[in-house]
């Protein structure tokens, strides 16, 4: 903590991991003789730089970028890009370093890094967003590469930013370095499922959480915290797999549709006119209520999946969730739970899925995107959609077979914890004090 003053988010994220990992340094010595936990704590890189930019108003703007390059013992860093005002270097530590665990339980040879910007891209028009992105680009370029660092998308950075941020970096380098962003579009090097991949992942990890105790979504009421990109496709897949969607959010409120999110009509409202969900509301008409400012953990359901921001669910929402009898609770975002609701739903029995466990299918599915880029080629939805259903349920298999192996069955936290954290340090200590 002294080392890294003020980062709280970091601190967070680093105690989460390494509350587990008692039982694996007493069998392991090596790894602390190594000192690997102490390397893994200090990021192998951090870039933060100025990026000066001109509003429509022809004002001078200056944010602040950042890029983590975290941990490359298992591949390039690889993690995405966070616009938001709340960014700071411990957000994009905590996202950096819970990234490492994340891209090893994915099996796949990518590192973990982060990056982003204070930048606040509400009300911003498509040029402002175009010339901040190009601005960024025109620092970071130096600091990545298909074989350095991979950024992708996250908090406020989606298929248009990504856009601009390639078609910057293609002008400054003169190369069609494909693999350097992930998260691109289908016509210039994108990967089918990419857009879908982290929602659809955490609900096939949620899937086959449920099928431990003979249950399915199948008649299931869910909630659903945001409205973004991870948030619209776990609505999606959810619905397809016969569970009903009834609340979801913004930083605005919430919405309860008790018939189900029409799923139509919120892309039109969220991906479209980046709108309100109190405009999802007005569309949808009778029967859909909006709670401005409200909190979206009042409404009881089956199933909820935090796929907002972190520490966006407390201890009293957790007990909210509990006595309405909760079955399952994921985390499409990272960290959304504080670790006083994470334990809450771990001693009342609620079957929990970390972030790093259930969100990975959007790192992993862009590790696909990688693999096309470096053959040359583009694969089939269905196809690609299969791999990524088979990388959630190897992640839901390795936790649970983790927890059991040091006695805390049932316990996804420890499970992933344990198997993201001994590929890393098997590797670090492979390749020597470096
Ligand atoms: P988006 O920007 O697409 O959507 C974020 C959603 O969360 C919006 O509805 C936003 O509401 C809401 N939100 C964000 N910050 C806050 C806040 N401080 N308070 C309340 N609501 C907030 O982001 P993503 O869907 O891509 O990311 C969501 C989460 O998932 C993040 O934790 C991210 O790190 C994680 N994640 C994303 C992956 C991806 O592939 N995109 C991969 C793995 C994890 P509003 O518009 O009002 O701000």
């Amino acid at each position: 903590v002294g080392r890294n003053p003020g980062e709280r988010e970091f601190h967070q994220a680093v105690r989460e991991v390494f509350d587990s990992l008692g039982p694996v340094l007493t069998k392991h010595p090596e790894y602390a003789d190594a000192a690997v936990i102490k390397r893994l704590c200090e990021p192998e890189r951090q870039i933060i730089f100025r990026v000066p930019w001109v509003d429509d108003a022809g004002k001078v703007q200056i944010n602040r970028g950042f890029r983590v390059e975290f941990n490359s013992a298992l591949g390039p860093f690889k993690g995405g890009m966070r616009f938001h005002p709340s960014v700071y270097l411990g957000i994009i530590k905590f996202l950096g370093f819970e990234q490492i665990f994340k891209n090893s339980l994915t099996g796949l040879p990518i590192g973990g890094g982060k990056g982003g910007s204070d930048f606040d891209p509400k009300g911003r028009s498509d040029g402002e967003i175009m010339r901040f992105c190009q601005s960024l680009m025109t620092e970071l370029y130096r600091h990545i590469g298909e074989y350095t660092d991979v950024p992708a998308g996250d908090i406020g950075v989606g298929g248009r930013e990504i856009g601009y941020l390639f078609g910057q970096y293609k002008r400054i380098t003169n190369r069609y370095e494909s693999g350097v962003l992930t998260g691109k579009g289908l016509a210039w090097g994108g990967s089918q499922v990419r857009t879908e991949a982290t929602g659809y992942g955490a609900v096939f990890f949620t899937d086959e959480m449920l099928k431990t105790r003979g249950q399915s979504f199948e008649g299931k009421k869910v909630s659903v915290s945001g409205s973004g990109n991870v948030a619209i496709y776990a609505i999606e897949k959810i619905h397809e797999l016969g569970g009903t969607v009834i609340a979801c959010s913004d930083s605005s409120g919430y919405i309860v549709d008790e018939k189900g999110i029409d799923l139509e009509v919120l892309k039109q409202v969220k991906e479209v006119d980046r709108g309100r969900v109190g405009d999802y509301a007005t569309k949808r008409g009778n029967g859909c209520s909006v709670v401005e400012k409200g909190n979206i953990w009042d409404v009881a359901v089956d199933v909820a999946l935090p796929c907002a921001t972190q520490n966006e669910l407390h201890a009293d929402d957790a007990a909210k969730l509990i006595s309405g009898g909760v079955l399952a609770v994921a985390e499409g975002a990272n960290m959304p739970c504080t670790p006083d609701a994470t334990k809450a739903f771990t001693e009342a029995g609620v079957l929990f899925a970390p972030g790093k466990a259930a969100n990975a299918g959007g790192v992993a599915t862009s590790a696909l995107e990688m693999q096309q880029n470096a053959s040359r080629d583009s694969w089939s939805f269905d196809y690609t959609q299969e791999r990524l259903a088979e990388i959630m349920r190897g992640i839901h298999d390795s936790c649970v077979e983790t927890a059991e192996v040091y006695g805390m069955p049932d316990n996804y936290i420890a499970g992933a914890n344990i198997a993201g954290f001994i590929k890393v340090a098997d590797a670090m200590l492979a390749l020597g004090v470096i």
